[in-house]
């Protein structure tokens, strides 16, 4: 079994937060584990419990559609959440099961090391770009310890507001220049030949 296998279960038996008592099973994510990119939306909804799989509803055949724009399949990326178990009646997370599932989503990504890491809605955003807004800084990308950030709008919210969704489209189609940009080996300077030698006299 791999580390990533190994993790997953280990969360599957995660009891820190009231939550685990109310869920059907745990969400820890899914995809491949050499993926460039790592999605994370926010917290498991309905089906995603059912399951045990993320972003199986409707935002997930939405975020399906918008993969396939770029020529992708879901599993040829990674897909997560910040939360790991569905909070009952779909609430928001809050700031404690929040806290409490930063460890598992921590060394998931230490153990994917993805190139690009694709926040999906204000939560995922919250945790890479803190006291952001995301009406302003979606569909833009920066690039820490070699990892590129990139801030989208929530399927979901497509599906709530008709005007995000060509948004979300046209967010989406920057992910690859994003990629390829990463992919283009770095310039490095011919090293200097060394000083002559001085010859000595003798
Ligand atoms: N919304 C999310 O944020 N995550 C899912 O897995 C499904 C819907």
């Amino acid at each position: 079994m791999s580390a990533l296998a190994d993790l997953y279960k280990e969360m599957s038996g995660c009891r820190l937060c009231e939550i685990a008592k109310t869920r059907t099973k745990v969400v820890p994510g899914e995809g491949a584990e050499n993926a460039e990119i790592l999605f994370i939306g926010e917290a498991p909804g309905y089906h995603e419990d059912q399951m045990g799989r993320p972003f199986v509803g409707p935002a997930g055949q939405l975020l399906d559609k918008l993969l396939a724009s770029i020529n992708l399949k879901r599993h040829q990326v990674h897909i997560a959440n910040v939360i790991k178990c569905r909070p009952p009646n779909n609430r928001e997370p809050s700031q404690i099961e929040i806290d409490n599932c930063h460890q598992w989503l921590d060394k998931q990504i230490a153990l994917l090391h993805p190139k690009m890491i694709v926040t999906l809605g204000r939560y995922s955003m919250a945790k890479f770009f803190p006291n952001k807004s995301i009406s302003k800084i979606h569909g833009t990308g920066v690039k820490m310890n070699g990892i590129v950030y990139f801030a989208m709008y929530h399927p979901a919210a497509a599906l709530h507001q008709q005007s995000l969704r060509q948004t979300l489209e046209d967010d989406m189609l920057k992910i690859p220049k994003y990629l390829a940009e990463m992919q283009k080996p770095v310039e490095v300077k011919p090293e200097p030949p060394p000083p002559a030698q001085q010859l000595s006299m003798f």
